[in-house]
């Protein structure tokens, strides 16, 4: 798909293989594409996509089965290295970041390395690796079969029962009391089974109360650069939805500070030396910061960009797909987050109940906001919602900019008194769209036309 000029020397551009990115979620492409790098996508294997309408930094479209055959997938990639290398190989889908860390090492590419993913994404090893390193780590106890729940009634309740292998908050449930714990943990495990096809394992842990913040940052040659710190909400569970993500969050400088400390601490704890990351954590008792976890990727299959550039002026992606494909060559400055140009934020439109859509409201009319940069929907009238903890996927994300974060605030604010799901009384009769099962239509309705693509669950 490249144009070659003949008599034209065709400047060097580097290579990336990006596994699993939607083509519906622009932003990493656009990045790469800013950076002159070129992307041979692989798609996920429900993804139809026409080459017609692939991103212009897409150069190529290789299909593999990460998830079904590795094995097989780990061969095809060897192959196509070897008839045209490339110079690295990228995912921002949290299940993928093993195989691509593992992929990369196998090739002699730049990466974490397959352990280091691996530590990074089970909660298990990653709370065992922090606190190893003396970092706040709560209470918690691994369990290997719901059987063992008792294992787990020693710890200061509430506690919260998640799968070691999540994204995306699937199954992650809270429990008040011992009481309530056989039947979280039952339910907990459930949940994965079905919708996570196995369970290796669950993980209890303290609930930590206070508001939760996502940072973004940069690591290069075990240099972290943390980019921006951002407010993600209060939520109290039982069951935890995503909602709201607006940076730079206001916070006193000796609580931003040992945010900071801790979120270093961690890339060093976990091995993280390389690439981008996406932190979440929160501040117990209103103050210390304790991990939830550390996603070796650019978070949110890109929103993290969005915020994180909106927020710095810093083409985050781009920088990380430099470190990706070898070529970033400037060492990652250090000390406090840069200052702000703006704030950026994201909303995600919560279902707001279950059963089949009939309507949405309050979303078409932020095409015309100039405050909107995307609206990114995912659910469309028709498409069921099934009751919580079955997770459906979120209806829709809205992207914005402001000057300050108490105008993102204030935005918010609106979106929750203006947006709007409605659902019709009758009971799902198994005949209608089913919005995870089905090959969804996804657009962007604002800013730009609508655009086939797939289901996105989230930002994962
Ligand atoms: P996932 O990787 O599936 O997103 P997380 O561990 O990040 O799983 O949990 C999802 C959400 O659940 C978090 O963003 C947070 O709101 C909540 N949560 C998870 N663990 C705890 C905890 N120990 N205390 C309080 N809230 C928690």
């Amino acid at each position: 798909m490249t144009t070659h000029h003949p008599g034209r020397a065709r400047p060097t551009r580097p290579t990336l293989v990006l596994v699993y990115q939607r083509t519906s979620l622009p932003w990493v492409f656009e990045s790469a594409e800013r950076a002159g790098i070129d992307l041979v996508l692989v798609p996920r294997p429900d993804e139809t996509v026409s080459r017609d309408g692939l991103p212009p930094a897409v150069v190529d479209v290789l299909r593999l089965d990460v998830e079904a055959d590795p094995a097989g997938a780990l061969d095809a990639l060897r192959r196509r290295y070897e008839e045209r290398p490339f110079q690295g190989v990228v995912t921002l889908y949290d299940p993928a970041v093993p195989f691509v860390a593992e992929a990369a090492e196998r090739l002699g590419l730049p990466g974490i390395g397959r352990d280091v993913a691996l530590g990074a994404q089970d909660k298990r090893v990653m709370r065992e690796r922090l606190a190893a390193a003396g970092l706040n780590v709560p209470g918690f106890v691994r369990l290997d079969h719901p059987d063992d729940w008792e294992k787990a009634a020693r710890l200061a309740f509430p506690v919260v029962v998640k799968p070691a292998h999540g994204f995306s908050s699937l199954g992650v449930t809270k429990a008040e009391s011992p009481g309530d714990l056989k039947g979280v943990v039952d339910e907990v495990w459930r949940t994965c089974a079905s919708k996570l096809g196995r369970v290796d394992g669950l993980v209890v842990e303290e609930y930590l109360d206070g508001p939760e913040f996502a940072v973004e940052s940069l690591a290069h040659g075990g240099d972290v650069r943390i980019l921006t710190i951002g407010y993600k909400g209060d939520p109290q569970g039982p069951h935890f939805e995503e909602g709201v993500y607006r940076a730079p969050a206001s916070l006193p400088a000796d609580v931003e500070e040992d945010i900071r400390r801790e979120v270093t601490a961690a890339h060093r704890a976990l091995g993280i030396t390389d690439g981008p990351t996406h932190t979440e954590l929160r501040l117990r008792g209103g103050v210390t910061p304790y991990l939830l976890e550390m996603g070796a990727r650019i978070g949110g299959s890109g929103v993290s960009q969005y915020i994180a550039s909106g927020v710095t002026g810093i083409d985050f992606a781009a920088q990380a797909l430099r470190i990706a494909a070898g070529t970033a060559t400037e060492p990652l400055a250090s000390g406090p987050p840069p200052e702000p140009v703006g704030a950026a934020a994201n909303y995600i439109v919560p279902c707001g109940g279950s059963g089949r859509i009939s309507a949405i409201r309050g979303l078409a009319e932020l095409r015309d906001d100039p405050r909107v940069d995307h609206v990114v929907q995912m659910l469309f009238p028709g498409d069921v919602v099934r009751p919580y903890p079955d997770f459906t996927g979120y209806p829709a994300f809205v992207l914005s900019r402001h000057a300050d974060i108490a105008e993102a605030e204030e935005f918010h604010r609106f979106l929750e008194r203006s947006i709007r799901i409605e659902f019709t009384d009758e009971t799902d009769d198994g005949q209608g769209t089913d919005a995870t099962a089905r090959t969804a239509r996804t657009a962007r309705t604002a800013k730009t036309d609508r655009t086939d693509g797939t289901d996105h669950g989230g930002p994962e």
